[in-house]
């Protein structure tokens, strides 16, 4: 199953992400960075299975992603 890897504490909050996949992605009311949605924290790491029509929009997410730190492995 596909998943997205999210280096959360390096984000810098832009919200492109979520403009890319609103169902995945939503910036945090307490410290502004995008958080995962329904993910589950691995060390320094969110980690989310998707399904495998959420890729491309996904893949959009982490092109665009300023900072790097969104990574989708199918
Ligand atoms: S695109 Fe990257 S930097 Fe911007 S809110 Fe999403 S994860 Fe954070």
């Amino acid at each position: 199953m596909p998943k997205i890897v999210h280096y959360r504490n390096k984000c810098i909050g832009c919200n492109s992400c979520v403009e890319h996949s609103p169902n995945n992605w939503k910036i945090s009311s307490n410290d502004g960075k995008s958080d995962l949605i329904g993910s589950v924290k691995k060390k320094d790491t969110f980690v989310k299975k998707i399904r495998e029509d959420e890729i491309v929009e996904n893949e959009l997410a982490a092109r665009d992603c300023p900072v790097k730190i969104i990574h989708i492995f199918k």
